[in-house]
């Protein structure tokens, strides 16, 4: 059975596995993400103590946060594109793994990864489209149709669109620092805070801050579905644990949507949580490496 090695590189942590299927993986560490070089470093040396130098490994998948530059004709393909966190610009991602290993390395956003593997795997299994959505300290998206990321010469934005503004949330300039008032600039997580001064799973129950940020979910869940028309659209990401949410963006989608694409009740069935729960980014990066090797 090949052997891959999973990199789910996030902000905050790098997780790494060595998988050959969702439900054979035999080994996992977790990584502080701190510079590239300290943190990649560390990501090899683990996959070196599993004995992956020894030529048993058929392709490792990185699933990464972004940007990252994706244009395989591009002489940085496989870096992270310019960003505001402190030492990443320009960190050579894919190549530093290629590398150390001598394997061919698929490298793909940590959402559209997530959105291949609960496509293959999990909570939008036999979609023809599905979207993966993430709302957490940022806000970003995936989209996979017939089996494969779908994207044109850059990854998709989709935490960057501009929505309507909620009638009681005219005030707020937003914390994007390119477009303050876009989706993520309102309703991630540090948006929230920025607002009210709590996540929104601390906020409590009757506070108006739930019925706003399912209104601007649930409208770009209509927007969606407008662009892209998916079968599904996963939301995942740390807010979405707030209790209730799920239902209020449902409802919300389907209120913005007003019947013209899909019922109150299809809508139920469209918006779901990840079916792999916390491991959509792992297994995403396993995907990525399975379909690399063929
Ligand atoms: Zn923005």
């Amino acid at each position: 059975m090949k052997r891959f090695g999973c990199v789910e590189a996030g902000g905050t942590k790098f997780i790494c596995a060595v998988a050959s299927a969702p439900d054979a993986v035999t080994a996992t560490c977790r990584i502080p993400t701190t510079t590239p070089d300290e943190t990649i470093g560390r990501a090899i040396a683990f996959f070196t103590e599993q004995g992956l130098a020894g030529g048993d490994l058929a392709a490792i998948g990185v699933a990464s946060f972004g940007p990252v530059v994706l244009d395989p004709a591009a002489a940085d393909w496989g870096h992270i594109a310019r960003t505001p966190k402190p030492g990443w610009s320009g960190a050579d991602m894919a190549g530093a793994f290629g590398r150390a290993f001598g394997v061919p390395v698929a490298f793909d956003t940590d959402v559209a990864a997530a959105a291949l593997a609960e496509t293959r795997w999990g909570a939008a299994c036999g979609a023809r489209a599905a979207i993966y959505l993430t709302i957490g300290t940022g806000i970003g998206g995936g989209t996979v149709v017939d089996g494969r990321i779908a994207r044109g010469h850059r990854h998709a934005e989709m935490g960057h669109i501009i929505p309507a503004r909620h009638p009681d949330d005219r005030d707020f300039a937003g914390i994007c620092p390119f477009h303050g008032g876009c989706l993520e600039g309102l309703a991630s997580g540090p948006a929230i805070h920025a607002r009210w001064g709590a996540s929104l799973s601390d906020l409590p129950a009757d506070h108006p801050g739930h019925a706003i940020i399912g209104w601007y979910l649930g409208g770009h869940a209509a927007a969606l579905m407008a662009a892209i028309a998916p079968d599904t659209i996963v939301l995942g990401g740390g807010v979405m644990g707030t209790a209730g949410l799920i239902d209020r963006v449902r409802a919300a989608a389907a209120a913005a949507d007003a019947g013209y694409r899909a019922s109150a009740e299809a809508w139920r069935r469209i918006i779901v949580p990840p079916g792999l729960g916390e491991r959509s980014g792992i297994l995403g990066a396993l995907a990525l490496a399975q379909d690399l090797a063929g």
